[in-house]
């Protein structure tokens, strides 16, 4: 069993996708075992995205995340980082295959709708950066 961190990013609860989304992993039995929405502030998005502080969409990324409301989830499931991935799509929404949800809803590959853990070691950090073990069920 396996945990990852998602986020509907701010252009997604903009959009209106968040219930699709969700609909999505349920359908796809993915569990969601914490959830919340949030507003981020700069350092808080600057903290998570901190892997990616030398590359040149840095500053727009982290205003982007931190520009509204966004919904963060602790997902469950037998190799749910890789499915969630899968879902999810390319990070170019334009070469994401069909039926994913950044290929369904994003339009620019900065605001593509969702974010997902990449590794262990990366939910690890990332689903302790917005929930104690309190907030997330067992
Ligand atoms: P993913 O979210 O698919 O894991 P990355 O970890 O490479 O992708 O990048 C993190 C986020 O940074 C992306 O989801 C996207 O919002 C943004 N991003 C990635 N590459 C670019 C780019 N070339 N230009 C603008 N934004 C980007
Ligand atoms: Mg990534």
């Amino acid at each position: 069993m396996e945990r990852t961190l998602s986020i509907i990013k701010p252009d997604g609860v903009e959009k209106g996708v968040i219930g699709e989304v969700i609909r999505r992993f349920e359908a796809n039995k993915i569990k969601i075992v914490a959830m919340k929405m949030i507003c981020m502030t700069k350092a808080q998005a600057q903290g998570f995205y901190a892997v990616h502080k030398d590359r040149p969409f840095f500053d727009t990324l982290t205003d982007f995340m931190s520009s509204g409301p966004a919904v963060v989830m602790v997902l469950e499931g037998e190799n749910v980082i890789a499915r969630n991935r899968e879902l999810m799509g390319a990070t170019d929404y334009r070469k994401a295959a069909e039926g994913t949800i950044r290929r369904d809803f994003a339009t620019d590959i900065e605001k593509n709708i969702v974010h997902g853990s990449d590794a262990p070691e990366t939910a690890a950090f990332e689903i302790g950066y917005f929930f104690n073990r309190f907030e997330i069920m067992s």
